[in-house]
């Protein structure tokens, strides 16, 4: 069952009658509620358990597994985030341009070209920068992978211990803060859990060494805006490329809009690709079929 918007639902219908003409395909509504197995969504609704009462697994279009532990659904139905090749290129592309973007003192540029002044700075070679990424998942390795060719000097950060070829990786709160000092830039890709709600503040900042900038593509309430904006002021912080915010819109009045140092941009880094995401979701119900974990499959005792 598709429960996702018209157009969406079209290219789903159109997706899974190509590929998997075998699984029966409902839009909106079924005439029989007992017989759906799978539904397709972005934001499920808590009700949607008390509806479909045979639902093994719910299947959501984002990436982040938020939305869909927040629906505190049964714990037999199995949650599925998205992962899927056209989400991954879409954030590669937009955390190297980001990267970049700070790398090579865009918004100062951008901001001296309003005012009509002529202000330039010698450019800092890729190898003199350090990278530190927070989240080294299916996103964050994908950014580390796609930076190493620019010869920047890349960290990462993670829950558990990873092992990245010639990336320094660190984990736990300790680790966080190696990895803070150790980052003119750091790029931001966690889930957000509890833990990682206000991970971006003014602890954080303050280990970063002066001049740092900042990526956020994570989500919202991981970042303290106030925090960032006072590390802005005072000169601590250099620039700030920001996706995520909180709420979403921002409203008008808020001072991230305007700041010299920050660009700005609607949660657009990355989005589901229609066909790649219907066709990842139809190798997802073959493995549930086959007794195999989905790919994407949300660990609700770690909240992603
Ligand atoms: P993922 O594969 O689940 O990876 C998450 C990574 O974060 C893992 O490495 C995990 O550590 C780490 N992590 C989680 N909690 C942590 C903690 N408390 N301390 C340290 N590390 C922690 O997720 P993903 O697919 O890469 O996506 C990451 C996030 O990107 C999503 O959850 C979503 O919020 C965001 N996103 C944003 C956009 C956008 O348009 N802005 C689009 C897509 C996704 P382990 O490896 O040890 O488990």
């Amino acid at each position: 069952l598709c429960l996702l918007d018209p157009s969406r639902a079209e290219v789903f219908a159109s997706t899974f009658g190509r590929l998997a003409p075998d699984l029966p395909f409902r839009c909106f509504r079924s005439e029989d509620p007992a017989r759906v197995r799978y539904i397709i969504t972005r934001v499920p609704a808590p009700a949607l358990a008390q509806l479909y009462t045979n639902v093994d697994a719910i299947f959501s279009v984002m990436a982040g597994a938020d939305a869909l532990i927040n629906a505190e659904l049964p714990q037999r139905i199995a949650l599925v985030r998205m992962v899927e090749p056209g989400l991954i290129g879409m954030m590669r592309d937009y955390a190297v341009m980001a990267t970049l973007a700070l790398h090579r003192e865009l918004p100062h540029f951008l901001a001296r070209q309003r005012e009509r002044c002529w202000a330039p700075i010698s450019p800092v070679p890729a190898s003199e920068r350090r990278v530190g990424v927070l989240g080294l998942g299916v996103l964050g390795t994908t950014v580390i992978d796609a930076l190493r060719p620019f010869g920047f000097q890349l960290a990462g950060w993670s829950r558990s211990k990873k092992d990245i070829i010639n990336v320094p990786c660190y984990e736990g709160a300790d680790g966080l803060r190696v990895v803070a000092a150790r980052s003119d830039i750091l790029v931001c890709l966690l889930p957000l859990t509890p833990e990682t709600h206000r991970i971006l503040g003014a602890d954080l900042f303050r280990c970063m060494p002066p001049g740092g900038r900042l990526v956020q593509v994570g989500r919202g309430p991981q970042l303290d805006e106030c925090a960032l904006l006072a590390a802005l002021d005072s000169g601590h912080l250099r620039a700030a490329v920001i996706d995520v915010v909180e709420p979403e819109p921002l409203p008008r009045e808020h001072p991230l809009w305007l700041h010299p140092g920050v660009i700005l941009t609607p949660h657009i880094a990355s989005q589901t690709r229609g066909e790649t995401a219907a066709a990842a979701v139809i190798d997802n119900i073959r493995r549930v079929q086959s007794n195999v974990a989905p790919i994407g499959l949300v660990d609700r005792q770690c909240g992603y």
